[in-house]
């Protein structure tokens, strides 16, 4: 996949009503986007199958969903007011702002894709006969270029972690790492810049408020622990889900839907014993990445990338990336939080967090393992692996999205073969009988062929065509999207083939 894919799929998203730049009547908003009226459907449906995977499957899990609002003095106790920043640095000839640690990284990521060019090259020289780690041990340049890539990440990895931001400026300027717009190193210092954004709340003559719209959806679940873990009887071990906006003012707004300044995220704190904390963040990586690998598109698509740097709340951390058309990236963190933010929201609100244990028969502040989903991003990866472009016979092309079934926005479409002779009527039958149970399309405009391939460039898995035949025996002809094949099958068969394959219940079990 290349940066040419990323954009076809950009547009293809815009051209069937998947994502609109927000506020496009008046040359958008930089890294805010609306979804259409597919991209709804294909975002509610990711969202249903987090949801129920946490809150059907684990009895131990409960949702809420708290306001975006909260009040001041939880980002001062999270640290988002202090730590919540991203160095960033200006390149004085093209006047644009990266940020610093992200310029490192490609840098690194670039060395990366040298050395598996070099592998994959060796690897269709030698043929069968190829043993790739031990090319990887003794080729010159491949150890050449690890070194080179060990050394870098080793200075990255504690300048961040010292926090030192000439060092970080250093680097770049000792990788010689050039502006892509400019094409020089003419480079600023690196700054720090604090990601929130703020609001006022009351109006200014009383003396308003500062208020931020929050960063992420996960403070609204500590704050609300006891709540809910008292009225609820929850018994630790036990988690909290919660799917919602947050905001963040970022730097580097480009990348499409990957990195916007409104997003929503899915987010889930499991409370646990102290000490039993990376047992949990061990069970959890696993589930999360079993969710993910049960949608189909290729194991090979995902990774753990174990953080350089620990979050100011951290005990151990790793990313869940996805190979994107730009990649490998980030589409989900998993934390271990330790009783970071429980403690300090104790010790800034003179409130206690604590538990009762019956069975250690004493009271403690429970450490925490978060999974932290942004849909957005997940909507990317899985349009990204859907979007397929396929040579036909006879020299035709087809753009297909080959959506999981369950996540698809319409599951069904019923096209009539004309638009005369009671086809329509009976096609709109077929409709009312099943729209209770999936999301149907009626079409009738255009060739039969023409309709399969709208249907194709928005995912639909079963197109339905009723033609004369289906007046006299009930029967029409079912076509499958990722084979194209048809058969022809009696209408009263159409609810249970189709509620096989679309069932949310089915890609649940498969999680499992
Ligand atoms: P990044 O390093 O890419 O900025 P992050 O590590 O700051 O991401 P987290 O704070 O761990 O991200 O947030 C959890 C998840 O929220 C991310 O894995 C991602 O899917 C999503 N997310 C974070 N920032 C954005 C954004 N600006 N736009 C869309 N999704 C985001």
């Amino acid at each position: 996949m290349s940066e040419d894919v990323f954009k076809k799929i950009v547009s293809h998203c815009k051209e069937y009503g998947f994502v609109f730049q927000s506020s496009e009547i008046y040359d958008g908003l930089s890294a805010v986007y609306d979804y259409g009226q597919m991209g709804v459907e294909l975002k509610n449906n990711i969202k249903k199958y987090w949801w129920d995977s946490m809150v059907l499957l684990h009895e131990n899990v409960v949702g809420i969903d708290s306001a975006i609002f909260m009040h001041p003095t939880i980002w001062k106790a999270s640290g988002h007011v202090d730590a919540f920043n991203d160095p960033l640095i200006d390149n004085k000839d093209s006047k644009k702002r990266y940020r610093a640690d992200v310029l490192i990284e490609e840098y690194m990521a670039k060395i990366d894709e040298k050395i598996n060019k070099e592998v994959e090259k060796a690897a269709k020289r030698f043929g069968e006969s190829f043993d790739e780690a031990m090319f990887r041990q003794t080729n010159p340049r491949v150890l050449e270029n690890v070194q080179k890539r060990d050394e870098v990440h080793a200075r990255f990895a504690k300048a961040l972690n010292d926090n030192n931001l000439e060092e970080l400026r250093q680097i770049i300027i000792d990788c010689e790492i050039v502006d892509p717009i400019s094409g020089t190193r003419n480079w600023t210092d690196v700054r720090q810049f604090n990601l929130m954004f703020a609001t006022e709340m009351g109006s200014t003559a009383d003396g308003a408020t500062k208020v931020y719209l929050r960063p992420e959806t996960a403070q609204g679940i500590f704050v609300n622990f006891l709540n809910v873990q008292k009225t609820g009887r929850m018994k630790i071990p036990f988690g909290i889900a919660q799917i919602g906006k947050a905001f963040r003012n970022e730097i580097v707004a480009r990348q499409f839907i990957f990195r916007m300044r409104e997003f929503e995220q899915m987010e889930m704190q499991f409370f646990v014993r102290p000490g039993e904390e990376l047992e949990w963040f061990a069970k959890w990586k696993d589930i999360r990445m079993k969710w993910h690998k049960a949608l189909g598109f290729g194991d090979k698509k995902y990774r753990f990338h174990d953080h350089d740097k620990l979050a100011h709340y951290a005990n151990a951390a790793t990313d869940v990336e996805f190979e994107m058309p730009f990649g490998f990236k980030e589409v989900e963190g998993i934390h271990s939080r330790t009783d970071f933010d429980l403690s300090s929201h104790e010790e800034y609100s003179g409130k206690k967090l604590q538990y009762f244990d019956p069975e250690l028969n004493k009271s403690y502040t429970p450490y925490v393992i978060e999974t932290s989903i942004g849909v957005d991003r997940m909507f990317l990866s899985v349009m990204s692996a859907a979007y397929c472009e396929e040579e036909l016979e006879g020299g035709e092309s087809r753009v297909v999205l080959k959506l999981p079934a369950a996540l698809a926005p319409i599951k069904l479409a019923v096209l009539p073969l004309v638009k005369k002779d009671g086809l329509p009527e009976k096609a709109r039958e077929i409709i009312d009988n099943l729209k209770f149970d999936f999301k149907c399309q009626y079409d009738e405009k255009d060739s039969i062929g023409k309709r399969y391939r709208r249907q194709d460039a928005i995912g639909t898995p079963y197109c339905v065509t009723v033609d004369h035949q289906s007046l006299e025996d009930n029967t029409v002809t079912i076509r499958y999207r990722d084979t194209m094949e048809q058969e022809r099958v009696a209408i009263d068969k159409l609810a249970d083939i189709i509620a096989d394959k679309v069932s949310m219940k089915n890609l649940l079990k498969t999680t499992l």
